[in-house]
């Protein structure tokens, strides 16, 4: 089994942080305190345990053979970034956890799914640039 939990290197001072699920309070480096961006990978595995957090969760269905996911991750990995402490970045690969794809009726990818106290919030199916899916996520944050 992987040891449990996600590197993150803090954006301040470098240091390199390991981030575990936790439903209360938000990853902060070690170091120097600052607010960490919280993106993760997670597994069929991890996945429910990911999804429990203290702050909304945008959840990014993926996988390796589609390429307009190309195009939304490093966007996905930018909204992380600049609402580090506000938002959890959770990248699902569909293709290894098909049972969570299924019970979100993932029909196509990229999709994001924003999901509060565990529940969905909101969707939204597709690549669409950076500008309109800060606008989308904007009112839940
Ligand atoms: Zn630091």
């Amino acid at each position: 089994m992987a040891p449990q939990g996600t590197i993150v290197a803090c954006p301040n001072c470098g240091t390199k942080n390991r981030v575990r699920p936790t439903p209360t309070g938000v990853p902060r480096c070690s170091v120097c305190q600052t607010l960490l961006p919280w993106i993760v990978d997670a597994g069929a595995d991890t996945f429910d345990q990911e999804i429990t957090a203290s702050v909304p969760v945008l959840v990014d269905f993926w996988a390796p053979w589609c390429g307009p996911c190309r195009m939304v991750s490093p966007l996905v990995e930018r909204l992380g970034q600049e609402n580090a402490g506000h938002l959890k970045i959770v990248k699902l690969n569909v293709d290894e956890a098909q049972a969570i794809a299924a019970r979100y009726g993932v029909q196509g990818i990229p999709l994001l799914v924003l999901i509060r106290n565990g529940s969905e919030a909101d969707r939204l199916v597709g690549a669409v640039p950076l500008e309109r899916l800060q606008a989308w996520l904007a009112p839940h944050l």
